[in-house]
């Protein structure tokens, strides 16, 4: 094992309810630090027994968010790269899924010496393993670990247990940050902090006290409330971070940081002052042209289907693919309106005036997804902007289908498909890869498609080369299916160019070229999965571009 250096652990957990910003917050947290000199690694620990989050379907459980390793991820760890501004390697996620696995295939190899295998310390051990061998990597300082879930949970007791366990073995190198909530009834017309102390007071029950609490809440909360929580909750009164909603989640590095987060953590953990980076002035900069609120802004429509849940619709299944919009709307001066066009809906009687209404936007993306429904809606989606000149981004899976809709309406090949959606047809013009079929034939659906960073190369002189303006890029893929090289001529021959391609020769990128149509891009690989808040994905800045362009018209 490698000599231990002293790195420093913050664990972030949850009170209250899910969904009020702990990614953020361990994101926000990280962030900080870097801008005050440490080295700073974001790691994320989910509860469910999954082995990784491939398998999960995205309306319940937000973005499948693929590390570069091919790591089928959480979409915190999409934030964390974000804030980061590097990628992070598949040490730094974890499941419980993972631990088990792990911890029943040493007890399968006689690796326990016949002890009986328990939770404690077996299980435990385990964990504590992989959050020291993600710290261990790089030369951090600090080790920022997300716990997922919500305190009272029972899945994600161990992960308590060992952090508690690293707490009482290095106590000046372990703490702990609270995120919670706090409710602010408008009949009663008061903020009220009691869930907040009954959080702490689980989380004393399983003997750990927070240092520092995230007092999420709809507006700031006051001297008075924050004097409550502390007395209550025995944390000083300065390490109750304030933490109203934001506009823009990339306020809250900025917020926290006049909160004072920094020097609270850097006294707990005794670390010594470093000079500051300056991390924090260009955030703010990018904060500010994020929000960009001079310009009108540029409307983008998103045509999918994993956002309606009963009567909601949420967006966290493409989150992002919305920031690689944001990040290309802040460097082209304009923001986005962003609208969710549920596939369906171009599907039923009422299609016509919709796919009419499509003019309302300015650019439509067609994101991944997988099966057959909603299918039919999209291809509508995708003929009429080709049709109209209304630019179109088509990732992955949207890509697969620019080619189906070509195929069908261009080369007049009617019944052209994916075989994804149907096994049986003539015209298979996306085709399942080579590797795939066995590993469907075996039911092996875990981690099993084509996943991570592979390089494609870029063919010179198309629109995708002048975006990046590079001959070859990596980019992150997650499919199985693939174009079928047998119509390439057919598809090309009428107009839709291939614009890149793997080195083992596989379709990377559709597009027609700019005197036919402003953009139509279609991309076998997901380009928001590399953007970042400094460094925007080139094939999402082309877009927002040609779509300012449209709106001028
Ligand atoms: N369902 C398609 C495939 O497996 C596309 C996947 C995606 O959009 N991520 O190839």
């Amino acid at each position: 094992m490698k000599k231990k250096k002293n790195i420093k652990y913050i664990f972030v957990v949850g009170g209250i309810m899910s969904g009020i910003g702990k990614g953020i917050s361990a994101s926000s947290i990280a962030t900080i630090l870097t801008h005050y000199g440490y080295r700073v690694n974001n790691m994320k620990i989910d509860p469910y027994l999954n082995v990784d989050a491939g398998n999960m379907n995205p309306t319940e459980h937000g973005e499948v968010f693929v590390l570069s390793s091919g790591l089928e991820t959480d979409q915190d760890m999409g934030n964390y790269e974000r804030f980061l501004n590097r990628d992070l390697s598949h040490h730094d996620y974890i499941t419980s899924g993972m631990v088990y696995q792990t911890v029943i295939e040493r007890e399968r190899s006689l690796k326990y010496n016949g002890k009986c295998v328990e939770a404690i310390p077996h299980v435990v051990d385990e964990i504590r393993r992989r959050i020291e061998d993600s710290a261990l990597r790089l030369d951090n300082d600090v080790q920022v670990v997300e716990i997922g879930g919500t305190l009272g949970d029972y899945q994600n007791l161990l992960f308590l247990e060992t952090a508690r366990q690293m707490h009482l073995d290095m106590p000046e190198s372990v703490t702990f940050v609270l995120v919670s909530y706090l409710p602010f009834p408008k009949s009663i017309g008061e903020v009220k902090t009691r869930p907040t102390q009954n959080a702490v007071r689980m989380l004393n029950s399983y003997g750990i006290n927070p240092s520092v609490v995230i007092a999420r809440s709809e507006g700031l909360i006051d001297q008075k409330r924050r004097e409550k929580i502390a007395r209550a909750c025995n944390v000083p009164k300065g390490n109750i971070i304030p933490a109203p909603d934001v506009k823009s989640i990339y306020d809250v590095p900025i917020n926290f940081d006049k909160a004072k987060i920094a020097s609270v953590l850097i006294k707990e953990l005794s670390l010594q002052k470093r000079k500051t980076t300056g991390v924090l002035k260009r955030w703010k900069q990018i904060s500010r042209n994020i929000q960009n609120n001079k310009k009108n802004p540029v409307r983008i429509a998103i045509v999918g289907k994993y956002f309606e849940t009963g009567s909601y619709m949420l967006s966290d299944s493409y989150v992002s693919v919305i920031e690689a919009v944001r990040f290309s709307c802040a460097c082209s001066n304009t923001r986005p309106e962003i609208s969710w066009l549920s596939a369906k809906k171009f599907e039923n009687r009422t299609a016509a005036k919709h796919l009419e209404d499509l003019q309302n936007y300015d650019g439509v993306i067609i994101p991944g997804g997988f099966g057959s429904r909603g299918v039919p809606g999209k291809l509508a989606v995708i003929r009429h902007a080709r049709e109209y000149g209304i630019p179109v981004l088509g990732i992955c899976y949207g890509m697969q289908l620019m080619v189906v809709e070509y195929m069908r309406n261009v080369c007049g090949k009617r019944s052209a498909n994916s075989l994804e959606i149907d096994p049986k047809t003539r015209h298979d013009v996306i085709t399942i890869m080579e590797d795939q079929h066995e590993k469907l034939a075996d039911g092996q659906y875990g981690g099993s498609m084509r996943l991570g960073a592979y390089t494609a190369h870029i063919v010179k002189e198309t629109l995708l080369h002048s975006l990046y303006g590079v001959d070859k890029v990596d980019e992150r893929h997650r499919h199985r299916y693939e174009v079928n090289d047998a119509y390439v001529d057919e598809f090309e021959e009428n107009g839709l160019h291939v614009s890149a391609r793997s080195r083992g020769g596989l379709v990377e990128a559709v597009e027609l070229s700019e005197e036919t149509h402003p953009f139509f891009v279609g991309t076998q690989y997901h380009p928001e999965f590399t953007a970042r808040p400094f460094f925007p994905n080139p094939v999402f800045t082309g877009f927002i571009r040609a779509a300012l362009n449209k709106r001028v018209v």
